[in-house]
């Protein structure tokens, strides 16, 4: 059978007995989880007859996104890079190494079975940046965790690439769709069962019963041309085709799929900012459904969000489509989603967890009191970032000083929160704030709506999670 020749049964075993050990938390919640929703389990064609002993147990595996890597060797630290992190979005770009290096301890202590990168690997697709990184990931490969990765839109043809020399940005070399197949090809490319001759997608079959579908969402053709990296994302309708396909081929080996992609499946926020959710993602929708394939893993966005098809409820209540958009792991607090298998019941759970940078750091003997003490210091300096921007916006407000002061405050812990996921759970804390009653009085722009949009958190959670996943179909 095809599935055992990926999976020789000594190396399902080792990983798994390794996995066991380093969570135990999560194989108990996978395992309670399992025997607790039974209608859930019953309706499941589930076939265990053929599921070795082995191959029948969880799997854990992680998910990160967004990781923009910067190769230390692009910047000196001098004035236009920290002008560069200063103006930019809340990316801990400094020390950018230091979080990949951590992941890969992360990786080495827990072993999970394999983990997924969707894309924006690196800051903006530097030559130097993907190959630094592509080193880290054979420490982590050789560490026994497969690593899959798919591009997302700073990684590919990106005219941005910039190293920074003292006040100065200098034009750094980025690479082509062409040189990410052969940079990548042993984190996906060279495993696929099956590849889309139009883009960067494919398949592959992660662990016994979870195949994974990586689809390419990018559109970088015309990159050059533009001046800079195209943001918003599509399936082109050939790769559509060939995701019936693949569902078909998944559904000949009992597996169910977890389709990943850099851009969002569903919109995560209820702002009016387009780029983020596929341009067709009503038309993936209904392919995924009629596939079976009901449940999507998605950055891009930056923050954490968990959310549920809203059409579902009408047309197909009975199997929604989850799309999880993980946080970039390059922005505070820093964390990837851990998740797990279940391939009996085909129950999947997710929980957010950060990087332990203050593990790595004292284990590698830093002296580095950032790093040290990183969980502080990341919320600090991206608090303090959220601050300043939200000050610069009231500038030319009617506020007083003191009033502005205050909005920023509410302003830089409602950023903190969002981005961790955890805003629903923080409401009253922030509706509370004085601040944040002054930015309700405020009308239109960005703020404003930003605000609306959080108010509007329901409950729900945004870090963890539990579904059965859909069987694909013929
Ligand atoms: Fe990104
Ligand atoms: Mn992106």
């Amino acid at each position: 059978m095809k599935l055992m020749k990926h999976f020789p049964l000594s190396q399902t075993i080792a990983k798994h007995k390794q996995s066991l050990l380093a969570l135990p938390l999560l194989a108990a919640l996978t395992l309670t989880g399992g025997c607790k929703d039974d209608s859930a389990s019953a309706t499941l064609p589930v076939n265990a007859a053929n599921l070795t002993a082995a191959s029948a147990e969880p799997v854990s595996f992680w998910v990160a996104t967004d990781t923009h890597y910067l190769d230390n060797g692009l910047q000196d630290g001098g004035a236009a890079f920290e002008a560069y992190v200063s103006g930019g979005d809340g990316k801990m770009l400094p020390y950018s190494d230091e979080l990949m290096e951590a992941l890969v301890h992360d990786a080495e202590q827990k072993k999970p079975a394999f983990l997924i990168l969707s894309g924006d690997l690196t800051n903006n697709g530097e030559t130097s940046s993907h190959k630094k990184l592509v080193q880290k990931l054979v420490r982590i490969e050789q560490a026994g965790t497969s690593v899959y990765v798919i591009p997302g839109n700073h990684d590919l043809n990106n005219p941005w690439a910039r190293s920074f020399e003292g006040d100065k940005q200098i034009v750094a070399s980025h690479i082509s769709a062409e040189d990410f197949d052969k940079l990548y090809a042993d984190f996906g490319y060279n495993e696929a069962i099956s590849r889309d001759k139009e883009s960067l997608s494919y398949l592959v079959q992660a662990a016994p019963r979870l195949w994974l579908l990586m689809l390419d969402s990018v559109q970088y053709a015309k990159n050059e041309e533009y001046g800079f990296p195209q943001t918003d994302g599509r399936i082109l309708p050939s790769t559509l085709a060939w995701i019936d396909k693949c569902a078909k081929l998944a559904a000949g080996s009992q597996a169910s799929v977890i389709t990943v992609m850099h851009h969002n499946l569903l919109n995560h926020t209820s702002m009016h900012v387009s780029g983020f959710r596929l341009n067709n993602s009503q038309e993936v929708l209904k392919q995924l459904r009629k596939d079976g394939l009901n449940l999507a893993l998605s950055g891009h966005i930056h923050m954490q969000d968990i959310r549920r098809d809203p059409g579902a409820a009408a047309a197909d209540a009975a199997a929604p489509v989850y799309d999880i958009a993980t946080g970039a792991f390059a922005v505070n607090p820093h964390q990837y989603g851990a998740m797990s298998f279940d391939p009996v019941t085909r129950r999947v759970t997710y929980a957010t967890t950060a990087v332990d940078v203050e593990g790595w750091a004292a284990a590698s003997g830093s002296t580095d009191p950032n790093l040290l003490g990183f969980k502080a210091y990341a919320e600090d300096t991206f608090a303090a970032s959220s601050y300043n921007k939200a000050l610069q916006r009231l500038e030319e407000s009617t506020f007083s000083a003191a009033e502005r002061a205050s909005m920023a405050e509410a302003m830089a812990k409602l950023n903190v929160y969002y981005f961790a996921g955890t805003a629903s759970e923080h409401l009253s804390e922030i509706k509370a704030m004085p601040g944040f009653k002054l930015w309700e009085q405020t009308e239109g722009g960005f703020m404003s709506g930003y605000i609306r949009s959080m108010a509007e958190e329901q409950g729900g959670s945004n870090v963890s999670f539990e579904m059965v996943l859909g069987a694909a179909k013929p």
